[in-house]
C-alpha cells in the first residue's frame, strides 16, 4: 500500500523484497503469489489477529460470527488462489503457533484399545514444513509426508491433500493425519480424528483449506526415515520436431517400465523449445542402484541422431541431511537461504522454488494422467498429445503428485480422503501455468500486464486442453489449480464432493468459513459476503 505513495527507491527496495518467500511469509498484510489477471489481487484485511494460542483463535473465531465479519485464515500464505487473502476482512494468522512435538506412541482421543500406538508428530497450525521436517528428520532422524516447497503451511497443505517429493512411497500428507484439533463456527474445540468427529476428520483430509473451521494442531504419522535421498538431471535437448516425438514417446516408455514405483518422484518437463528436462528424484535407492535404472534412458538418448543431452547427474545424500538448511545451502543448485541480514540459517528454499515468490498469474492449470494412458495400445496417443501441448506451451509432469504405482497402503490411506479418487491411479499430475513478476495495481513501474497475461492465460488452457482430450473425468489438484476451474467441485473432488458438502453443513452452516471454490461457496457471492 506504502509502494504506492513512496520514493522510488523505496519501492524497488520493496518489490526486490518479495522475491523472498520469508519476507512474504512473516507480514500479514503480504501473499505468495500478489494476484492472477481477471482473478485476485493481494489485499491486506482490515485486522489481523495474530494468534498465539488456540484461545486466541477461539475469540478471533467468536468475534467474526457476533459481528457478522467476513472472516479470512492465513497459514503459509501459498493459495494461489487466493483464499487466505480476502478484502474488507478480519484476518486470523497462525505465523506463531509453530510447535514441532515427537511423539514415540501416539494414540489419538478417543481411540485407546482401537489404535496401536504409533510414531507420530504433532505441528502447530501455522508451521511451514521446513520446521517440521527440521525437528522430524534432521533432529530425529524420522520421516513426515509433507510438501515439497519449504515454507507452505502445514495446515493449507494438508487439507489440500498434500504432496511432497516421496509421496509416490509415502502417499498424501492427508493420508498420514491421524488427528487435528480444530475450532469450528461455533466457536468450540474440536478433536477430529477416526472415531471423534469422524465426518470432520474426513473432510479435513483434502477438502481444501479455510472452509470447515480453524485447524489449530495436527498430528500426523512418522515413518522410518531412507537411508538415501537422490537427484537425476538431464536437460534433452531435439533438433527437429520429428526427434522431439521420437523423444516424448521412449520417455512415455521408460515411464510405465522404470519410474511407475515407489522409488520416484518429482517432475519431467517438456518444453516448447523441444527441450525435456528432467529434475526426478528418488529414494530407496543408493546412487548406484538409481544410476543403473536412468542409465539405459541415457544411452538410448545418446544413441539418437538430433537429441543431445546435456546436465546430466545421478547424486545421492543421506536422508538425514536432506532438509537441513546450514549444509544444504552450500550445495550448488540446491537450497538457498533468507537473504535478509540476519536471517536464520534454517531459513531456506529449494532454489528451484524462489521464482515463485511473489508471482502474478496469468493462467494455471492442472490434471490428473491415469496410469492406463501409458500402456503400450496407449503410448502413441499420449506421446501425441505430450506434442501438441508443447506446440502451446511447457507442461511440467510431477510424477509425485500421483499415486498409480504407489503402495497399496499409501493408496488406501488416500482412498479414505477427500482427495478426488483420480489421484489414485494418477501416473502423474500435469501442471501447465505461467506468470510475470509481482505487480500491485496501482504501483508505478509494477502493475500487472493485463494484455500479455490475458494471452498466456488463453495458450495455457489450449495447451491443457490437449491433454483433457484423453482422460473422461478429468481431475484438478484443488492447490494447483484453474481459479476459474469449470465444474469445480467435480474436478477437485470427484464422487466425494456431496459427502464434502454434508460436513460442511453440519459443522459451518451459516458459512463463516468462505472461499474462493471452497466447499459451499457456491452459496455465496465471489467475495464472499453475500448468501445466494
Ligand atoms: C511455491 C508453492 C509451492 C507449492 N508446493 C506444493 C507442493 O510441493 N505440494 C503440494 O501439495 N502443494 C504445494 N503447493 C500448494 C499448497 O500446498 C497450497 O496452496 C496450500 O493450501 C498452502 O497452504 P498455506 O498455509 O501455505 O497457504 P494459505 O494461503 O495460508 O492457506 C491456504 C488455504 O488454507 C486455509 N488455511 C490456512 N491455515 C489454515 C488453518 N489453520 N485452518 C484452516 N484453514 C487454513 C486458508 O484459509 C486458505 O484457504 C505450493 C504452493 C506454492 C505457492
Amino acid at each position: 500500500v506504502e509502494s504506492r505513495t513512496a520514493t522510488e527507491p523505496v519501492r524497488e527496495a520493496t518489490f526486490k523484497s518479495l522475491n523472498n518467500p520469508y519476507f512474504l511469509g512473516e507480514n500479514p498484510g503480504l501473499t505468495q503469489s500478489t494476484g492472477w489477471v481477471g482473478a485476485w489481487e493481494s489485499e491486506p484485511s482490515v485486522y489481523a489477529i495474530e494468534a498465539e494460542s488456540t484461545g486466541d483463535v477461539v475469540a478471533g473465531v467468536n468475534f467474526a460470527r457476533e459481528h457478522n465479519l467476513r472472516l479470512a485464515v492465513r497459514g503459509g500464505g501459498h493459495s494461489y488462489q487466493g483464499t487466505s487473502n480476502a478484502p474488507d476482512s478480519l484476518l486470523i494468522w497462525t505465523r506463531k503457533m509453530h510447535e514441532v512435538q515427537l511423539h514415540d506412541g501416539f494414540v489419538a482421543e478417543g481411540c485407546e484399545g482401537h489404535m496401536t500406538p504409533q510414531p507420530a508428530v504433532s505441528v502447530d497450525a501455522g508451521a511451514m514444513w521446513i520446521q517440521a521436517y527440521d525437528a522430524v528428520s534432521v533432529k530425529a532422524g524420522r520421516y513426515v509426508q509433507g510438501g515439497g516447497c519449504t515454507t507452505v503451511g502445514v495446515a493449507g497443505l494438508v487439507q489440500s491433500g498434500g504432496f511432497g517429493s516421496f509421496s509416490k512411497n509415502f502417499g498424501t500428507a492427508a493420508g498420514s493425519l491421524l488427528e487435528a484439533e480444530v475450532v469450528t463456527a461455533d466457536g468450540e474445540v474440536r478433536i477430529a480424528n477416526e472415531r471423534t468427529n469422524p465426518d470432520l476428520f474426513w473432510g479435513l483430509k483434502g477438502g481444501g483449506g479455510g472452509s470447515l473451521g480453524v485447524v489449530t494442531r495436527l498430528t500426523l504419522k512418522t515413518h522410518e526415515l531412507p537411508t538415501f535421498f537422490g537427484a537425476v538431471n538431464g536437460e534433452i535437448k531435439a533438433s527437429s520436431d520429428e526427434a522431439y516425438k521420437r523423444l516424448i514417446l521412449q520417455f512415455v516408455r521408460f515411464c510405465r517400465e522404470s519410474l511407475l514405483n515407489p522409488h520416484w518422484g518429482e517432475k519431467a518437463e517438456f518444453h516448447s523449445e523441444n527441450v525435456l528436462k528432467l529434475s526426478l528424484v528418488f529414494q530407496g535407492y543408493d546412487q548406484k542402484e538409481a544410476a543403473a535404472v536412468v542409465q539405459p534412458f541415457f544411452d538410448w538418448v545418446r544413441a539418437q541422431n538430433g537429441l543431445t543431452l546435456t546436465n546430466q547427474l545421478v547424486a545421492a545424500i543421506p536422508a538425514r541431511i536432506f532438509w537441513d538448511g546450514k549444509v544444504m545451502r552450500n550445495i550448488p543448485g540446491a537450497m538457498v537461504g533468507d537473504d535478509r541480514p540476519g536471517a536464520p540459517l534454517e531459513n531456506v528454499l529449494w532454489a528451484g522454488d524462489k521464482d515463485q515468490a511473489g508471482v502474478y498469474w496469468n493462467g494455471y492449470e492442472s490434471l490428473w494422467l491415469p496410469d492406463s494412458l501409458l500402456k503400450p495400445e496407449n503410448e502413441e496417443r499420449l506421446a501425441e498429445a505430450i506434442f501438441r501441448t508443447t506446440r502451446h506451451w511447457s507442461a511440467e509432469f510431477h510424477l509425485n503428485k500421483g499415486l498409480g504405482g504407489a503402495p497399496s497402503q499409501a493408496i488406501e490411506l488416500a482412498r479414505n480422503t477427500a482427495t478426488n479418487p483420480a489421484v489414485l491411479d494418477a501416473f502423474a499430475l500435469v501442471i501447465i501455468a505461467g506468470g510475470q513478476p509481482a505487480a500491485y495495481t496501482g504501483v508505478p513501474g509494477h502493475e500487472p500486464n493485463r494484455a500479455m497475461g490475458r494471452r498466456g492465460a488463453g495458450e495455457i488452457a489450449a495447451a491443457m486442453a490437449e491433454l483433457t482430450e484423453l482422460v473422461p473425468e478429468p481431475g484438478a489438484y484443488v492447490s494447483e489449480s484453474n481459479y476459474f476451474q469449470p465444474s469445480w467441485q467435480r474436478a477437485f473432488w470427484g464422487t466425494n464432493y456431496e459427502r464434502l458438502s454434508a460436513v460442511k453443513r453440519k459443522y459451518d452452516p451459516d458459512g463463516l468459513f468462505i472461499v474462493r471454490h471452497g466447499v459451499g461457496s457456491e452459496d455465496w457471492s465471489a467475495d464472499g459476503f453475500e448468501p445466494l
